[in-house]
Parts: structure tokens; sequence; C-alpha cells
């Protein structure tokens, strides 16, 4: 099926009767067009509410995890009341309470048990999908597109690191194959849950924060689509965050490269790993407004014609930086380096920027501020004979740093493009604490102090004129 599109939705396209509404016209209308596979998010901050709830029945809290399920019940309950006429609104009720009720079950056996075990969660969460896609799926019946509801978990197959799993491709490529083309060859647009999927031998996992972009990337590969558009609530991918840098401009064009650099380094509008399983096949991506449908939206490519420069400054506050120091001759710093580095990767910490320089072979590098305690915990057990005997100094942190991604194809060999970055910091007197900058020179990364972060993000943004640029392109046809 090669004109296939593959439409994903986040939270706020779906967040109320009135979003889910346009949604389902944005669905019809393509879907009168071409074959259709629709992946939507749960609700905006349903998935929250019903992490919370959990953590809540983990710490004995019955009367909290009750409040909560009402709210539940009565946001989507609101929320079918408005979207379907009276006869079409029973069933769906009935499968609005019969998925809180399987949540409930789980949230009971966490508040008995006191222990909240990440596979219960992966099981428990995906009830924010499972919502989501029945509203959805009933207004588009309700007005006469033949729809159906599917759960990820039928569809994507997954390893079992609960709470942050990784598709295995073949068998997702069969099973999403099988359950979906039947329906595309009879004209059904399958409406899927995004963000959760299921080990080889069926136990729910889920994608990780945000993986609703995911999943629809691994069907839209595993699919062969030619083509996911990704719908969220800003026009597109933009030269800067417009809260920070009101005079940011939206990317006409980006490549999958600096997309998955920007979404790294702080980017709201994708999820880092959607972009991976796009590039075998080159399936271009479009990030689109759903508030907003007739806006172009950036386009995602292979590759683009390049202009000169940095494109686009991002910045991630909630960061820390860690700094390793040895502390005599006896070990090289290499070997220590090695050590720390592998057992952070055991920890499943990631590691956003790193930089070593200095003839004692000290080493910094940056963790988000959520993964730095197991980091330091870690750490701390890695060398222990090391701090122990003094070979390395106490390992210290910083928790006040942030980090800024300045970030674009033509940085390639653009001489002087990372003195004007430098330059453009230190005229706000903004101190650089460290640089990083890997030799694809994609994207150079800049630590400065968090209370500064915003500051130098503008100065970056100004300094390269990135607004203008992007606007300029999107002049040129
Ligand atoms: N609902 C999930 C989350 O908030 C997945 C998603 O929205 O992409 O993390
Ligand atoms: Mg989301």
């Amino acid at each position: 099926m090669n004109d296939l599109l593959v439409m994903k939705f986040g939270g706020t396209s779906v967040g109320s009767a009135e979003r889910i509404a346009s949604v389902s016209q944005i669905l019809s209308e393509e879907a009168r067009r071409r074959p259709v596979v629709a992946v939507v998010s749960a609700m905006s901050k349903v998935t929250d509410l019903l992490l919370e709830t959990l953590r809540r029945a983990e710490a004995g809290d019955a009367d909290d995890v009750r409040a909560n399920l009402q709210r539940l019940e009565e946001r989507h309950l609101t929320a079918c009341r408005q979207l379907l006429p009276p006869h079409a609104q029973p069933p769906v009720e009935d499968g609005i309470r019969q998925i809180l009720g399987e949540f409930e079950r789980i949230a009971t056996g966490i508040l008995m048990l006191g222990e909240r075990p990440p596979r219960s969660v992966d099981e428990a969460v995906a009830a924010g999908e499972r919502l989501s896609v029945l509203l959805v799926t009933a207004h588009l019946k309700a007005n006469g597109v033949r729809a159906e509801a599917i759960n990820g978990a039928e569809v994507i197959v997954t390893d079992a690191v609960f709470g942050n799993a990784t598709p295995l491709m073949e068998p997702t490529r069969a099973k999403a194959q099988a359950r979906l083309r039947p329906l595309l060859e009879a004209g059904v647009l399958p409406v899927v849950t995004g963000f959760n999927g299921a080990t080889v031998d069926g136990k729910p996992t889920t994608l990780g924060r945000g993986g609703s972009d995911f999943s629809a990337s691994i069907l839209a590969a595993v699919l062969e689509a030619s083509e996911l558009w990704i719908w969220t609530d800003v026009d597109g991918i933009m030269t800067a965050d417009p809260r920070i840098v009101p005079d940011a401009a939206v990317l006409e064009e980006v490549t999958y490269n600096e997309a998955a650099e920007l979404a790294y380094n702080g980017a709201k509008v994708l999820h880092p790993r959607t972009l991976a399983p796009l590039i075998e096949r080159q399936i271009p991506v479009w990030s689109k407004n759903s508030f907003a449908p007739d806006k172009p939206g950036t386009r995602i490519v292979p590759r683009i014609q390049v202009s000169n420069g940095a494109r686009a400054v991002t910045s991630l506050p909630h960061v820390a930086m860690i700094s390793i120091e040895p502390s005599s001759g006896v070990l090289s710093g290499a070997q220590i380096m090695g050590k720390a580095l592998e057992a952070l990767g055991r920890a499943n910490v990631e590691v956003l920027a790193l930089t070593s320089s200095s003839y004692r072979q000290a080493f910094c590098f940056l963790v988000r501020e959520s993964e730095l305690g197991a980091a330091m915990e870690a750490l701390e057990d890695a060398l222990l004979l090391e701090l122990e005997h003094g070979y390395v100094r106490p390992i210290e942190v910083d928790e006040e740093v942030g980090l800024l991604a300045v970030v674009g194809e033509g940085m390639r060999g653009t001489p002087g493009l990372a003195g004007r970055i430098f330059t453009a910091i230190s005229r706000e007197r903004i101190n650089i604490i460290a640089i990083a900058q890997g030799s694809s020179e994609l994207t150079i990364a800049v630590v400065v102090r968090r209370d500064e972060l915003e500051k130098a993000v503008r100065a970056v943004h100004a300094e390269c004129r990135m607004a203008e640029q992007a606007r300029a392109r999107g002049r040129t046809p």
C-alpha cells in the first residue's frame, strides 16, 4: 500500500470533545483520499494523572486514588456526551467504565501491596490511550467513517524494559501487517493507541513518556507508509522555544539529523526516538498543528539543500553536571572514564554531553536531573575502590547548570561560527562552563549557569539570525 499515511495526534490535539471532533474531521478528510492509520495519545494530562494515581496507591492513599478515578471518569464521560448523539453514548460510556475498572483493579493491587512494580504500571497506564482511542473511533463512526479501535499491544512487539521499551521490528512488522492490512484493504481506518506495546509473550509495555510519536513512526516503518504526519499544538519545529524567544520562527524543512538533535536537546515537538525507524526507508515526516491544520508545518526529510550556519537553538534546564578527576597517575584517565561510562550505561542513564581536557584527564558530563540519583549511585559503586584509595577525587555535582544546543547541518565546515556563538554569549556577561562539539559538527553544546540559560539562548538566536534565515527560506520556493 504505497500511499499509506500514518497520522499521530498528541494529547492536546485530543484534549477535549471539541478537539477530538476536529481530529476526526482531519482524519475523515484524509481517509477519503488514501488509506490512513491513526495513532492517538491520551487526552492531555491524563497520563500524568494515571501515574500520580498509582503513586498515591503505593503510598496507601485510598481516598486520593478514588478521587482521581472520579476525575478521570468525569473527564471522559463529559467528552463522550459532548461528542456523540444520545443513542451512541451508552456503549461508549460502558467502554470508559470498563477501561477505568481495569485500571482500578491494578491500582487496588498496588494499594494492597504498597509496591508499584514497573510491569504493573505499564499494564495500567495505557488506559489513557485506550480511552482517547475509544472516543475518537466512536466519533468517526458516528459520522459515517468506518473505523476500528486497536490496542497498540496487539501490533507493537517490544523488549521487556518496562517503562521504556524498545520495539522489535521484525515481529512488529508481522503483527502489524497481519492485524492492520486487512482493515486497510477493506477501507477501514484503524485508530491505534500510542505509547504502548507488548513483549513477545504478551506482557504489556510502554515506550517511555511521550512515546506515542515513536509508536507512530514504528507503525509507519513496518507498514511502509509513504508519509508520517505528527499533529501537535504548535506550528512545527521552530528556531527556538517561542516562550523563551518571542521572535522564533517555524522552520520549513529540517533533516532527520537536525530534528533528532533538536528533540534530544530539549525541543518538545518530537520524541527523540521517533526518527530512527524511518531512516532506512526515508519516510518523510510532517510536524503539523492540529489547531491550525491549514498551516504547512515543518517537513522532516533525509537531506536538504543546506544553508550555511546554525538553524535552531534549544535548551535543557533540568540537567546536572558531574565532574570526575583522577588524582594520581596510577590509573589512566581512559580507564576511569571507561569504568564510569560503563556504569552509567548499565544504569540506563543517558549522557547528554561529555567533555574532557587537561593534563589530569579530568572529565565532566551532563545527565538529566531526573537521572542524577541513579547516575551517582552507579558511579560511586563502580569507582568505590578508586575513591577509597584516593586515585579519584570525590565526585563533584553541579545542579545549577543548564545546557544550550545550537543545531544545523550547515554548521559543518563553517569557520567562525563557534567563535560568534561564544562571543554572543559572553557579550551578555555569561560565563561558559563547558563546551562540547562532536566531529559531525551538527551540534554545539554549551553549559552555562541555569539562571542565565534563557538569556544565552536569546543571544545565540539573535547572533545567528535564525528567525530571519528561516523566514527568508520559507519565502523562496
Ligand atoms: N500519553 C503518553 C505520555 O504522556 C504518551 C504520549 O503522549 O506520547 O507520555
Ligand atoms: Mg505527548
